[in-house]
């Protein structure tokens, strides 16, 4: 069942100067965090953390088979919460929106059961089209309403599927439709763009540490399978799958590297 959940939300008043970790006070830039629960938005979340934002983090609920991804969000939110302290007054809303007709409308991998392979057109048939443009949409009008001029997300270039929604051009261009469209300036910002996954890894280290690392492979979810019984050194999954093999071999080349 699709659901909304304000489990980690606290009072927030608008304009309202926010006391920040260093005992001063200003006024916090506001970011809506795209997190899935998987590896590559939980780094993006800590990353907008460490930048001092104050984050709202916003799932979506389309019918992914991986579904088990939105079950994790909320271990890995209160992980984060308990073992980042210094983090935890900047924490603002989390929303899980059900956005069912996307599931119905796109006829992907991710939401029929069908076998993972490439498609004609050359793409992976877990492509969802337009997965990225829906998301940012909505999060740019939860933005509007939550006065955050900025949007933060996973997509990168480097170690993708070949996604087309995943590219800057893309993301650039959603980033100036929205603006226009609510008259209120929206940046998206993709920490991940150039970096492939062994790089990924070495953020979450640089950002965290060996606790935000060990954070990311017990609670975050990256198998489109949605596989969650077997723990691996890089964390759970079937090991097979595409998400898999990159969450993998990046984990693999990140430690090999150390
Ligand atoms: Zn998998």
């Amino acid at each position: 069942m699709a659901q909304c959940r304000q489990a980690y939300s606290r009072p927030v008043v608008e304009g309202q100067p926010i006391k920040l970790r260093d005992g001063m006070t200003k006024q916090s830039p506001r970011a809506v965090v795209l997190f899935s629960g998987g590896q590559d938005s939980t780094t993006c979340l800590a990353w907008a953390l460490a930048k001092g934002y104050h984050v709202d983090t916003l799932g979506f609920d389309y019918g992914q088979r991986h579904r088990v991804e939105l079950s994790c969000r909320a271990n890995v939110l209160d992980a984060i919460q308990t073992q980042f302290p210094h983090w935890a007054d900047q924490f603002g809303e989390d929303l899980i929106a059900p956005l069912p007709a996307l599931g119905v409308l796109a006829q992907s991998a991710l939401t029929q059961d069908q076998e993972i392979a490439m498609a004609e057109d050359g793409l992976p048939n877990t492509f969802v089209p337009g997965r990225n443009l829906v998301f940012l949409s909505y999060a740019g009008a939860w933005a509007y309403r939550r006065g955050a001029g900025v949007l933060v997300g996973g997509m990168c270039e480097t170690d993708y599927s070949g996604y087309p929604d995943c590219r800057r051009q893309t993301l650039d261009a959603m980033q100036q439709a929205l603006s226009l469209g609510m008259d209120h300036p929206i940046a998206v910002e993709t920490p991940l763009m150039w970096r492939d996954k062994a790089q990924t890894w070495a953020m979450a280290q640089e950002l965290g540490g060996a606790a935000l690392v060990e954070v990311i492979v017990q609670h975050t979810h990256t198998c489109y399978k949605g596989v969650r019984y077997e723990r691996h050194d890089w964390g759970y999954g079937c090991g097979e799958c595409p998400a898999c093999v990159l969450r993998r071999q990046g984990f693999q080349a990140w430690s090999a590297g150390r």
